[in-house]
């Protein structure tokens, strides 16, 4: 079986006893777009024991220009379900578990709960925040990266040092920041950025990870080929690493409502989730619309709206950004 990592384990940074250590290991790979399938596909390669992969969305044509494990027969399939059975194609001796669910304030300490690493595949700052909140408080390592347009950036964010929040103790307003659905993004920069986490990933689980007491921002543009290393320093007032108050950990029961930026999209999550029988609610709502269904999503159409239904009751709204309508929507074609 070691046979299929001779080429890792003759690398004196690894080397066999490393890649038991590997196989042991756990990751969880929060958002499955371009950086995350990028991540999965490394890690799933490297013989990382249990990658689990969590993911909200579906995959859209519009994804596969980077997005590196899908392809053309993936479209309209939940991404995490998608990626998931490629890797299981890839390394079957590996346990990948896949998420279907969006992250959120109400479920990420459990989804998160135990794993060695943390890998950041996310697209919004929001999300970021509630997975530094967590690993935080659970002093678990994990790996912050980002990319867009050309660029792109990741930091190593490990327990005691400098946190997400000391990098910004300001979260910047949702809709205030560009994204790769406004600003675009070159696939070869998702790339190299979702290598350089699974690089950080496998250091930090072979505890290999020699950094001094500050933590580094590391920046680079793929197309003026520069390359900064921007030293980050532990905030003393920091509200997170060192007063401890994980705000965005605050449950309420309340539904999340979130708008999918720059996507024309709200999504819609119900504060108590429960299993929903997709086949039951399309042939109710045959009648109204078009209905396509699989085990895991069901889409309906009428001549304006598009609505994704998941079966733990979350939704994505298409053709609007206002939350009162998508609610409005929600309540009529699938209930309160
Ligand atoms: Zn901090």
């Amino acid at each position: 079986m070691m046979n299929r990592y001779s080429r890792q384990i003759i690398l004196q940074n690894i080397g066999e006893e490393g890649q038991e250590k590997l196989l042991k290991s756990s990751a969880a790979i929060v958002g499955c777009g371009a950086l995350g399938t990028v991540a999965a596909n490394n890690l799933a390669r490297a013989g990382v024991g249990k990658i689990s992969i969590i993911d909200r969305d579906f995959v859209e044509l519009n994804n596969l220009q980077r997005q590196m494990l899908f392809d053309e027969a993936d479209v309209g399939a939940p991404k995490a379900m998608a990626a998931a059975q490629k890797i299981k194609d890839i390394n079957s001796q590996i346990d990948v578990e896949p998420v279907v669910k969006d992250l959120n304030h109400t479920n990420v300490e459990d989804i998160l709960k135990g794993v060695d690493v943390v890998l950041d595949g996310t697209d919004n700052i929001q999300t970021r925040m509630l997975i530094n909140d967590v690993c935080v408080k659970e002093g678990t390592p994990w790996i912050y990266t980002g990319a867009i347009g050309t660029s792109g950036m990741t930091m190593n964010i490990l327990p005691d040092k400098a946190c997400l929040r000391c990098l910004y103790p300001v979260t910047p307003k949702i809709g205030s920041l560009p994204t790769c659905d406004t600003m675009g993004v070159l696939n070869t920069i998702t790339v190299i950025m979702g290598s350089m986490e699974s690089t950080e990933a496998l250091k930090i689980l072979l505890d290999n990870n020699k950094q001094g007491t500050d933590s580094s921002l590391l920046v680079y543009d793929a197309w003026n080929n520069s390359f900064d290393d921007v030293i980050v320093r532990k905030n003393d007032e920091c509200e997170c690493c060192v007063k401890g108050n994980y705000g965005y950990l605050d449950t309420e029961d309340r539904e999340v409502i979130t708008s999918l930026c720059g996507r024309n999209a709200i999504q819609i999550t119900p504060a108590d989730p429960k299993e929903i029988s997709l086949a039951e609610m399309a042939s109710k709502l045959e009648p109204l619309g078009k209905v396509k269904s699989t085990d895991f999503i069901l889409i309906f159409k009428t001549e304006k709206e598009e609505i994704s239904l998941f079966k733990d009751g979350r939704a994505i709204i298409k053709g609007t950004n206002d939350e009162k309508v998508a609610r409005s929507l929600y309540a009529r074609y699938i209930g309160t």
